[in-house]
């Protein structure tokens, strides 16, 4: 069956949701975009990622060309449309077509994209045993030039890391900030849990402040363990007691060795399993 995608204020079938050549998304990666998850017929904290898609737009002075209400709205209709209970979306704002040239006055026609789908999921392995993570020599981008809080169309830094950790056999890739603390995975937030303490790199260490990363912290404060934004370094993760990662996709996932370094006993932590238990429970609505 053809999806069906919504594109410039109409739900069409993929086949004609074409966008210009000439659209700064494509020449530039000039454009935001959010991936979200819809669970048993309902969208997964879509409030909080038209938030940050809003936020991201702001800060590279593009103007989404409809309030948000009405894209929470069309979000929601294309999910119906596709008959998605349990899947993904794309939401994507790219700059729109211009000339070619960066100067974002010649351009119009910001685009809006909402594809709905299904989602191939990590195999349950991974939650079981955890992941093995490698460091890449690819840094986050310094803030100072683009600042990873913005959820851009621009992934190719995380991409680039990505290649690091493919090319060793790792689904992930730990990801440093220019100072050589612990920023994120390429499409994941990172956790350590230290003497029962929850302890996550801020906003400062140059990544994107996930959705995921937002709830899980709020869990485990309504649990009570504590939870700290605090630098880390590689060296941290080495001898924590528990690691995981947490991102859309992924949900909370366990990390059991880091750049050949087996964390604790590599297994899964308890508090690891507490948090991934309470967040299925949230996804699922209770
Ligand atoms: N960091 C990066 C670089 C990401 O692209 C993502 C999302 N894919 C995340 C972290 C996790 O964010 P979220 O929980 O909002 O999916």
């Amino acid at each position: 069956m053809s999806r069906m995608v919504y594109l410039a204020g109409r739900i069409v079938p993929e086949e004609q949701a074409l966008v210009s050549v000439f659209d700064h998304g494509l020449l530039y990666g000039d454009g935001v975009f959010e991936g979200i998850r819809v669970y048993n017929d309902r969208v997964f904290l879509l409030q909080e990622h038209i938030d940050r898609l809003y936020e991201s737009a702001r800060a590279i002075r593009l103007q989404v060309p409809l309030p948000p209400d009405q894209l929470s709205q069309a979000v929601e209709d294309t999910v119906k449309a596709n008959q998605i209970s349990n899947g993904y979306v794309r939401l994507i704002v790219t700059r729109g077509s211009g000339t070619l040239g960066l100067d974002i006055r010649r351009t119009a026609d910001p685009q809006v994209i909402i594809i709905a789908d299904t989602i191939s999921l990590y195999p349950a392995e991974y939650y079981r045993d955890g992941l093995k993570l490698v460091t890449a020599s690819t840094i986050r981008n310094h803030s100072a030039a683009l600042s990873p809080r913005i959820k851009s169309l621009n992934y190719l830094n995380n991409i680039l890391a990505k290649i690091e950790g493919t090319d060793a056999g790792c689904v992930e890739a730990l990801m440093l900030n220019h100072k050589g603390e612990v920023a994120e995975c390429t499409g994941d937030n990172l956790f350590i849990v230290k003497n029962g303490q929850l302890i996550t790199p801020p906003p400062e260490a140059g990544i994107l402040e996930g959705i995921t990363r937002n709830a899980v912290m709020n869990l485990a404060r309504n649990a009570g363990i504590s939870v700290t934004e605090k630098a880390l370094v590689r060296h941290d993760i080495f001898v924590a007691d528990e690691c995981f990662l947490t991102g859309t996709a992924a949900e909370v996932i366990p990390v059991t060795s880091l750049d050949g370094r087996v964390i604790d006993d590599g297994k899964p932590g308890p508090v690891t399993e507490q948090l991934l238990g309470l967040f299925r429970q949230m996804t699922s609505g209770e």
